[in-house]
């Protein structure tokens, strides 16, 4: 008879649009004798300000930059661009909807500038063919010095995040709710009811466990019923934003908003409604006419897990307990695979990072490519 071959577990923390994204990329990859448990504290449909991802608006707007890090951003933001259009294209029901996208700058930085230059040396390159420089005379806005249109998305981040989930599930995998209190303890839970050996746990918590390098930049938003068939974003003169999102599938429109490091505020300021909805009414085409009127459904804050120097995706290698011994005295190296840290980008950067977990694990041999039939 052969020999059966033991049980093996991979751990996801984390059942954000990181976690769920890159479980579901992994699954792809399993044995038959492998499962993929997700283990979080929050879960899809369940509301907490430190769970970022249901509040994103979330559209895509590429960020022009020549740092290494923007570099591998906007890579891992065309291949999550390429990703949902297949998806948009396959399922409607995952609310992921192209439109068209618009940017005005009122005093836009060199990088910009640059790009309505040469668009194809840019981060703007694969949105080429639908990529233009909007003319200072259909703009009609004076203090609009820069304006740029080109095909993006929009998510409806509640029902994405349910869709993900539920082709997780469907495809077998496990989801146990529960607040992890260090990474040590992914490893022990994770091989419990029968899974085995927990070969590699990925990290997608968000902010990460005791990393002294993140930290939260509160989001304040307002989501209305009045439609609007493009997303808008505006960044003035004094820094602030202003942008549309349109939720896909009839769920309004995110009226945004704000950036704010380090504020854990958690409740909805007043006077921050008040200000995003009249620069929304003076200058977003909202469909149903004039009057600057809102049909406000509820206040959005949430808190955005950001990281000085950037988000972090990596493998390290840990000592944890081993399950056999007595008095902790034995330890053994694990592999724990890092994707947190994406600030305000996680959407947008959601499958490319996905995809760099997988690659990081192939190369480690943490897990393997199935063989083509
Ligand atoms: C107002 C607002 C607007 C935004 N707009 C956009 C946008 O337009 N486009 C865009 O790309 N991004 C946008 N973002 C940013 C985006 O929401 C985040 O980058 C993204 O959600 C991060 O996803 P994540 O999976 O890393 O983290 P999260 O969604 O926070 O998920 C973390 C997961 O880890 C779990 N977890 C954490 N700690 C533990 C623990 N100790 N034990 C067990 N589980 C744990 C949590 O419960 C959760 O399941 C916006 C954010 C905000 C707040």
């Amino acid at each position: 008879m052969p020999k059966a071959i033991p049980p093996e577990t991979i751990v996801v923390i984390g059942a954000g649009v990181i976690g769920l994204s890159a479980a579901l990329l992994l699954q792809s990859t399993l044995l038959p004798s492998q499962r993929i448990v997700i283990i979080a504290r929050n879960l899809p449909h369940t509301e907490s300000i430190n769970y970022a991802s249901p509040w994103a608006g979330g559209h895509y707007r590429p960020v022009p930059g020549t740092t290494a890090q923007l570099k591998q951003e906007s890579q891992w933001a065309r291949h999550t661009y390429q990703t949902f259009e297949r998806i948009a294209a396959e399922d409607i029901s995952a609310g992921v909807q192209f439109m068209r996208g618009i940017e005005h700058f009122e005093s836009p930085s060199p990088e910009y500038v640059d790009v309505a230059l040469d668009v194809n040396s840019s981060v703007y390159a694969h949105l080429s063919p639908s990529f233009r420089r909007i003319s200072q005379k259909e703009l009609a806005d004076e203090q609009v010095k820069l304006g740029i249109t080109y095909w993006t998305y929009c998510v409806n981040t509640p029902v994405y995040l349910g869709w993900l989930l539920r082709k997780f599930l469907l495809g077998g995998g496990v989801v146990k709710e529960y607040t992890l209190a260090s990474i040590d303890e992914a490893f022990a839970l994770g091989a419990s009811d029968g899974g085995g050996v927990v070969k590699a746990v990925v990290n997608c918590s968000g902010m990460g466990f005791n990393d002294e390098k993140s930290f939260i930049i509160r989001g304040q938003t307002c989501l209305v019923r009045n439609p609007i068939s493009y997303t808008l974003t505006r960044q003035g003169a004094d820094g602030t934003w202003s942008f549309a999102i349109p939720r896909p599938l009839m769920g309004g429109t995110v009226i945004g908003g704000t950036k704010q490091p380090g504020d854990w505020n958690p409740h909805a300021r007043a006077e921050i409604r008040e200000t995003l909805l009249r620069n929304a009414s003076k200058w977003f085409p909202f469909e149903g006419g004039e009057g600057g009127e809102f049909d406000v459904i509820r206040d959005i804050v949430g808190r955005r897990p950001a990281r000085e120097g950037g988000l972090r995706v990596e493998i390290e290698r840990v000592d944890v307990v081993a399950p056999d011994t007595m008095h902790g005295q034995k330890k053994e190296g694990k592999s724990v695979v890092h994707a947190y840290g994406l600030g305000g980008r996680g959407v947008e950067l959601s499958w490319g990072v996905a995809e760099e977990v997988k690659a990081l694990m192939l190369r480690e041999g943490l897990i393997a490519e199935r063989a083509a039939l």
